[in-house]
């Protein structure tokens, strides 16, 4: 009888230490605890049938089940602490960080495509010796109008979609007052390139109520209408990098006299006629001419002793050229796919 229950308790113990060998993780090392040493396990049936036992053979027999509990709460315990140790560091490799994995690429901006064509324009009229001034954006009507030859009901004035900010003070409508700013202080012979954003009250695919414009003013005792020619011509084909042909057309604006618009051949067909350019092969760029003897009179400069040209151009426009850019909104609009082909 002994033998046999011993026979039983052994091979339980043998069962259970092997089946706590095999498990894999803590959910069925739990199962198998149960398995054994549960309430209903058989470990603890083995306890529970002491009490048939002939009197003689409890204690043993408790004893060697006790013993064999013991042993299968050690293996479990073990058990436990490397699942526990492998899950911790299967966990810990999930959460390694690789550091051989390439890094995240940072942003990089570029330089908006306006300020870089502002710059090479600089950088063209810089060799030629011409300085680099700036002036207001908030203009009284003196210099942006008056002082430029277009006095108040000049018919002029209505070619300017004007935004006043109060009688008489108005956001410059062009770059045009920083020739008189410049002359005012200045005694010629000079050279000037003034850039910036000029405004005016308009809005479609070919205006924005801000744009900009760059200014140029020559002054100095033989300037002539040559120089001009000469000055422009060498911008142009600076500018786009070809031996463009350029044409003046007469034209009028109130500061100039004689006044000129400016054509270049077009860049997009080479002359032979597109749709850009209207089939015609030119494309319209600035207007220029000679500083007018009244704009000279309202600075007090002498204009029998001195002459001067004068030349205003959009750099939307030679951007929109340059860059092949057909809508002139694009500039304005900080649309990332837009502005990263120029960075
Ligand atoms: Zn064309």
């Amino acid at each position: 009888m002994t033998g046999k229950v011993h026979a039983t308790l052994d091979s339980i113990l043998g069962q259970a230490l092997s089946a706590i060998d095999q498990t894999a993780d803590s959910r069925q090392l739990e199962k198998t605890r149960v398995e054994f040493l549960g309430r209903h396990g058989s470990v603890t049936a083995q306890l529970k049938s002491i009490g048939s036992l002939p009197l003689g053979d409890r204690k043993a027999f408790g004893q060697a089940v006790n013993r064999a509990r013991d042993q299968i709460s050690g293996a479990l315990v073990k058990k436990g602490e490397a699942l526990a140790a492998r899950k911790q560091l299967s966990d810990a490799q999930k959460d390694r960080i690789d550091v051989t994995l390439p890094g995240r690429r940072g942003f990089l901006g570029g330089v908006h495509p306006i300020t870089r064509t502002v710059r090479r324009i600089e950088r063209i009229f810089q060799r030629a010796g011409f300085d680099v001034t700036h002036g207001p954006e908030i203009e009284d009507d003196f210099h942006n109008f008056e002082a430029l030859n277009i006095p108040k009901d000049h018919p002029a004035r209505a070619m300017h979609d004007t935004f006043y900010i109060s009688p008489g003070v108005v956001l410059r409508t062009h770059t045009s007052p920083v020739q008189i700013r410049y002359l005012e202080c200045h005694q010629p012979p000079l050279q000037i390139i003034a850039p910036g954003r000029v405004y005016r009250c308009d809005s479609d695919v070919t205006h924005t109520p801000m744009f900009h414009q760059v200014e140029g003013l020559a002054v100095d005792t033989d300037i002539s209408f040559a120089d001009l020619k000469g000055t422009l011509t060498f911008f142009l084909q600076e500018f786009f990098e070809q031996q463009l042909p350029v044409r003046f057309r007469p034209s009028f604006f109130p500061f100039t006299e004689p006044s000129a618009e400016v054509d270049m051949g077009c860049v997009f067909c080479d002359g032979r006629g597109c749709r850009i350019c209207q089939q015609t092969g030119w494309l319209e760029v600035l207007g220029c001419g000679m500083v007018h003897p009244q704009v000279f009179h309202q600075v007090g400069i002498d204009n029998e002793q001195f002459t001067g040209y004068a030349f205003g151009l959009g750099i939307e426009r030679l951007a929109m050229l340059r860059y092949g850019v057909d809508d002139l909104r694009l500039f304005f609009e900080n649309e990332v796919a837009f502005l990263s082909q120029f960075s």
